[in-house]
């Protein structure tokens, strides 16, 4: 089965990146690059765990092509002081804190000192795995009816549902916590805090949908990861990034009242004076797939196209219109 998900992955991404390709010769890309080296305009970016030649590749791309790069209190003070900022902005962040990002992505940016955030679950860290990992990973521990998709049928349930069905894997005796886990580690996080470039924001305690959560639920996983933060730390943490991109406006109030001035999402848009600080957008690069495809990703060139060419085909076959797949973690 992993195999199959291998192949179909792999021929998925050979028809993105011809796709990709005839994107960029037909200037999608150029007029997207355009629009983001205009004033008033911030490329928000962000990724996960991205392997260290695509990594290293867009950072490149964004050099030579007139872009720089900003920290979270520089877009904190563009959004709420209008502190201009000279045009190609970019504000990069990392989601969930992977252990990879130590070996795969810190030596690009510690070579070019780029500012960065990474967001990251602290209850994750102290565990030292991330559910949906372990979910996946121990398919076959779960309640029968979730073994097949088990990731996008947890994100279905009720946060405290979810919560009971993974408490109980954690506690199968047929469950192995992994040696070495996908997260960092607390000592890691405390060796990447003492570069000057680096930062870090709150992403719940548990990885949370936040749309699934009872209202005690939000306000527990949002103040406890800033508080946790602040412990680890010793510095003020300000942001916070929805887990897989949900949120349904309850946040925004619980968000300010302890005291977080801005929250990423994962709507593709330019950053503009305009941005709601607590709902800022931010374009997604895959983990995997070819340059191109991300270079489309990265100018939020992608989605856009995918999303009318399925309007496209859904009416030339008269199919209903399915939803947009959204990105997971
Ligand atoms: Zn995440």
């Amino acid at each position: 089965m992993l195999e199959e998900n291998k192949l179909k992955r792999f021929f998925r991404n050979v028809l993105a990146a011809m796709l990709a390709l005839f994107l960029i010769m037909l200037g999608y890309t150029q007029r997207a690059k355009k629009q983001y080296l205009q004033n008033g305009c911030v490329l928000s970016i962000f990724f996960h765990n991205p392997p260290r030649r695509l990594f290293l590749s867009c950072i490149k791309w964004l050099k030579k092509n007139g872009f720089y790069f900003i920290s979270t209190q520089q877009l904190i003070d563009f959004l709420y002081l209008r502190t201009p900022l000279l045009p190609g902005a970019v504000w990069i962040t990392f989601d969930d804190g992977w252990k990879n990002n130590l070996t795969q992505v810190m030596p690009t940016i510690k070579q070019y000192q780029i500012p960065i955030t990474f967001f990251i679950p602290t209850g994750e860290i102290e565990n030292g795995a991330f559910w949906f990992c372990e979910a996946i990973k121990h398919k076959n521990l779960l309640p029968e009816e979730l073994q097949i998709n088990p990731f996008e049928k947890l994100l279905q349930l009720t946060n405290h549902e979810r919560q009971r069905i993974i408490n109980e894997l954690y506690r199968n005796d047929d469950y192995t916590s992994p040696e070495n886990g996908e997260p960092f580690t607390l000592a890691d996080i405390n060796e990447l805090a003492a570069l000057p470039y680096i930062g870090f924001g709150s992403h719940t305690v548990n990885h949370v949908v936040t749309t699934n959560c009872a209202r005690e639920e939000l306000d527990f996983e949002i103040q406890k990861s800033r508080l946790v933060l602040e412990q680890w730390l010793g510095v003020e943490i300000t942001a916070f990034a929805y887990p897989n991109g949900n949120y349904d406006g309850r946040e925004k109030a619980i968000l300010q009242k302890y005291g977080y001035k801005i929250a990423a999402t994962i709507e593709e848009h330019p950053v503009t004076y305009a941005t709601d600080p607590f709902l800022v957008p931010r374009n997604c690069v895959l983990d995997d797939g070819s340059f191109a495809e991300n270079l489309c990703h990265l100018l939020g060139v992608w989605t856009p196209f995918i999303i009318k060419l399925k309007r496209l085909t859904s009416w030339a076959l008269n199919l209903p219109q399915s939803q947009q797949a959204r990105t997971p973690y």
